[in-house]
């Protein structure tokens, strides 16, 4: 008897979305990020997100949604605004991940981080002990000196969103674009 591959693993993450408003203020900072640097894989605005969590290759969709559920249950609707250029560093001078910080209701946001992270854990995903940092990616392995971080930090940003939920997405590699779609959401 042929025994079939019944592996069913997704790559998923949960994360927040973002408002029309933001996405065009994005659009903006992407494109003056784009005319000053070299290299940078950058991100589609309409794939721009706030991870809150990335899962991984895992199967455990009805347990993750479980989390999300449990994850929500005290959380209220708060609001997040874009906050400034910045990146992380990979080698200083060097290539970088370029980021959107977001301000705001940043210890809602915060709490809400931990509440997720209890009820997976709780679920047997193993706690991520790095700092959580939110941000929104706008590329990778981008390059540039510091008189554009400068110029970058003063685009001036405003744009806003109430948080009223959470959503878990599929991530899927397609012909070279990344295609996440939505799996599940949690409403608060
Ligand atoms: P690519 O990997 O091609 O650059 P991507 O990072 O957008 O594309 P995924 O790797 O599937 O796609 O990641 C989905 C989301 O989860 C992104 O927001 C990504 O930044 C985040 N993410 C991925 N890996 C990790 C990780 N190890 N820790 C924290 N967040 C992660
Ligand atoms: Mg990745």
């Amino acid at each position: 008897m042929t025994v079939y591959d019944t592996e069913v693993n997704m790559r998923l993450f949960i994360a927040i979305g973002l408002s029309d408003g933001m996405r065009r203020e994005l659009a903006g900072v992407s494109k003056a990020l784009k005319e000053r640097s070299s290299g940078g894989r950058f991100v589609p605005v309409e794939n721009m997100h706030i991870t809150l969590r990335f899962l991984g290759e895992t199967d455990a969709l009805y347990d993750i949604a479980d989390a999300m559920r449990e994850a929500c249950r005290d959380i209220r609707p708060f609001t997040l605004a874009l906050s400034e250029y910045d990146f992380f560093d990979k080698a200083a001078g060097g290539k970088r991940t370029a980021l959107v910080t977001v301000r705001g209701g940043l210890n809602e946001l915060s709490i809400l981080h931990e509440a997720l992270e209890a009820a997976l854990a709780d679920r047997g995903f193993p706690r991520d002990h790095k700092r959580y940092v939110p941000h929104i990616t706008l590329g990778r392995n981008v390059e540039h000196d510091e008189l554009v971080t400068a110029e970058m930090k003063r685009i001036p940003l405003s744009a806003e969103t109430t948080v009223s939920g959470i959503t878990l997405f599929e991530s899927v590699r397609v012909r070279g674009r990344m295609v996440y779609t939505p799996l599940h959401r949690e409403r608060f």
